[in-house]
């Protein structure tokens, strides 16, 4: 199975026909508890916040779709998040990204930061940068690239040589990229995170996270976490997100030409000041096969800002992205609102869209119009 091509494991790995039924498609098992032959004795699954079909099915498929053995699900990306920030202790100390999703941000500085967990925010594009947020404390480094929202590129390889020769490791949220995109763990970085409701959901219908990790002795650490804290999915959320995935590299293929014919639209269109992509990145193109459906840009003012998102017809007023249909969004007021006040403050003239899979012209003419007759 790991020698197929990816669209073969997003369809096949960890979903052989049922046994019993010859089923293609793995069944939702709801079943909570599961028969002993003897004391201790059973099959693989004892009690379902352990472990449960559906759920051992996705956590296959998603892991060899990161490239490894070793995959854990999560009932949303932030639970995802919390166990891996369970692994460290007291006194530790990570280093995060200056821009990073609102929510991880306030899982760090306002949730583990009272159990003791210290954090340095900076730019992790520039090593200087990561040399001077370094302590003798330093446990982790979590990345997110293209981060959200200015969609920023860190040099995955690179910071994972760094954090190894010190002895921590390297995180990345790999919620904008995926997997079809960006390899992290084939890169050096030690885990993968993923908010399974964007890219691998792919449908705005259901909530979940992802961990992937390479080491199977932190695998069993956060597996150890993830039965002991509980925040685990639902049988249906993993058929959900199972079949998602199969539609994963098809999908990112049209985000991506949708986003670049979007791009080229803005760049050309007066009331844009600037245009955030990672195509401009000389890193992203090393370390991704293409560049993604989320696209950001800055217009003069956060009145123009806010008036451009209310103008759109297609591109719906929403938080959250990844899915078939466009999204648009005021990160300011909207996903980035917990981070007012600290380093990872968003401007407020930023715009970001999350382009969809629809007929590419329209989605184009739906942005332009917008800008065209959006405040002057
Ligand atoms: C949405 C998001 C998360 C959080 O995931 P939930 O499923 O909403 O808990 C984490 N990281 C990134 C980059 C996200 O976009």
């Amino acid at each position: 199975m790991t020698d197929d091509g990816f669209e073969t494991r997003a369809i096949h790995a960890g979903q052989p026909p049922d046994p019993h039924t010859g089923a293609v498609v793995p069944p939702i098992s709801l079943a909570t508890t599961f028969a002993q032959h003897g004391v201790g004795e059973h099959r693989g699954f004892e009690y379902a916040r352990s472990g449960n079909p559906t759920r051992a099915a996705l956590e296959e498929c998603v892991a060899s779709l990161e490239g490894t053995t070793h995959g854990l699900a999560f009932a949303s990306g932030l639970a995802a998040e919390d166990v891996v920030l369970r692994t460290l202790d007291p006194g530790d100390h990570v280093i995060i990204p200056d821009d990073a999703y609102g929510g991880t941000f306030r899982l760090f500085a306002r949730v583990h930061e009272r159990f003791g967990l210290a954090w340095t925010a900076c730019d992790l594009r520039d090593p200087d940068a990561l040399e001077r947020a370094w302590r003798d404390e330093t446990r982790m480094v979590w990345a997110e690239t293209p981060t959200n929202p200015m969609l920023r590129v860190v040099d995955i390889a690179a910071v994972a040589l760094m954090t190894r020769e010190r002895g921590a490791r390297l995180v990345v949220d790999n919620t904008f990229a995926t997997p079809y995109l960006q390899q992290p763990l084939a890169l050096g970085a030690d885990a993968a995170v993923h908010s399974s409701t964007k890219y691998l959901g792919g449908h705005s219908d259901v909530v979940g996270g992802f961990v992937a990790v390479r080491d199977g002795g932190w695998a069993d650490e956060l597996r150890y976490l993830q039965n002991a804290a509980g925040a685990v999915p639902a049988p249906f959320d993993c058929y959900l997100v199972l079949r998602g995935v199969k539609t994963l590299a098809v999908r990112m293929r049209a985000h991506c030409e949708n986003a670049r014919a979007v791009v080229a639209m803005l760049r050309e269109h007066p009331a844009v000041t600037e245009v955030c992509y990672p195509d401009t990145s000389e890193v992203a193109a090393r370390q991704m096969r293409d560049f993604g459906g989320m696209v950001s840009f800055l217009v003069r003012d956060e009145a123009t800002a806010i008036d451009v998102v209310g103008r759109t017809r297609i591109f719906t007023l929403a938080e959250s992205l990844g899915a078939v249909e466009s999204l648009i969004e005021h990160p300011a007021r909207m996903t980035h609102l917990s981070a007012v006040g600290s380093p990872l403050e968003v401007d407020r003239r930023l715009v970001r869209c999350s382009v969809g899979i629809e007929t590419t012209e329209d989605l184009v003419a739906d942005l332009r119009r917008a800008l065209d007759s959006a405040a002057p």
